[in-house]
């Protein structure tokens, strides 16, 4: 049985930056349905390690659901948030928050409630200015690629009571917003109050999180060259700088791989069609799809990666 923390409601044109410590819940719930909601999420202790929409829609696609990782930004690229319970099943990683310019220039509204500013607003409970808003997850948001590459906002239908469930991996700040988009398909044309509720989780909570792996690239101020916040705005060279680029320079060593009949097909089938010439990109084309295949499973909390 989990405990209530705290229930709070959001009202249109509003959100609210709210503590989650590791280990509990933070459900956000449909009051009447149909309104998507922007979220932003900083690590409690250290802000400038924070959600990355990027990071998170390659690896979970630009739908993320139940059963997929909130990410960090790199070099952080730690999982923040795992998505528990989804009862509705769209949220969206594609589409950047709504901003004033954006109503402005297409609409012709000198003022509309929107993401951006909204978001602002609650993060300056903690300090935070309007240039730490980032780029959203959008929950309850549905959203789609067209044949021809671009995203586009489909009608949502989610109702009354649905929820998703975002367990915190670590202490992390959560804004979420009620989105302000009341003139597009984005809420149905309308926006309505949601509520936001803290949970603390139960052991068979933690138990259905899957185990990500923790590597030496995973990046904390303690491994930066440069872990020092920059406190002015004011850009100016440091004369002190000399370049350490990993690596650097570069050597390149040409090796013999023996290719299985199955691999050598593959080659071939690659190497003109996709390739053109270029062997080696077709090669390197075949060694990263295995990779990944490997690098995917070990992630899905599936056999790890061995020492092959
Ligand atoms: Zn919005």
């Amino acid at each position: 049985m989990r405990t209530e923390i705290a229930r709070i409601r959001l009202e249109p044109g509003t959100g609210k930056a709210i503590e989650v410590r590791a280990g509990q819940i933070l459900r956000i719930q449909q009051i009447e349905g149909q309104q998507c909601v922007d979220f932003n999420c900083f690590n409690l202790h250290d802000y400038k390690e924070f959600m990355h929409c990027g990071r998170t829609r390659t690896v979970h696609g630009f739908n993320p659901s139940k059963g997929t990782f909130l990410w960090s930004a790199p070099p952080r690229e730690r999982a923040m948030l795992y998505i528990l319970e989804d009862t509705y099943g769209r949220n969206d990683v594609l589409f950047p928050r709504c901003s004033a310019y954006l109503y402005e220039s297409a609409y012709g509204f000198a003022r509309h409630t929107n993401c951006h500013d909204i978001q602002a607003e609650a993060q300056r409970e903690y300090g935070l200015t309007p240039d730490d808003v980032h780029d959203s997850f959008n929950l309850f948001m549905c959203t789609e690629i067209t044949e021809n590459g671009s995203a586009t906002i489909t009608r949502q239908a989610s109702r009354a009571g649905d929820y998703v469930d975002l367990l915190a991996l670590m202490d992390v700040l959560a804004v979420p917003n009620v989105c302000g988009a009341d003139i597009m398909r984005t809420s149905n044309f309308a926006l309505k109050p949601v509520e936001v509720i803290i949970l603390e989780s139960t052991e068979e909570d933690l138990a259905r999180v899957p185990r990500t792996p923790i590597l030496s690239s995973q990046r904390t101020p303690r491994d930066f060259r440069n872990p020092t916040i920059k406190a002015d705005r004011e850009l100016s060279r440091d004369p002190a700088y000399m370049p350490e680029f990993t690596n650097v320079p570069l050597n390149q060593v040409e090796i013999e791989i023996d290719l299985t009949e199955e691999d050598a097909a593959r080659f071939e089938a690659l190497r003109h069609a996709v390739h053109g010439d270029n062997d080696g990109a077709a090669l390197r084309d075949i060694v990263f799809s295995w990779w990944e295949a490997r690098f995917l499973a070990a992630k899905s909390g599936a056999p790890a990666i061995d020492e092959a």
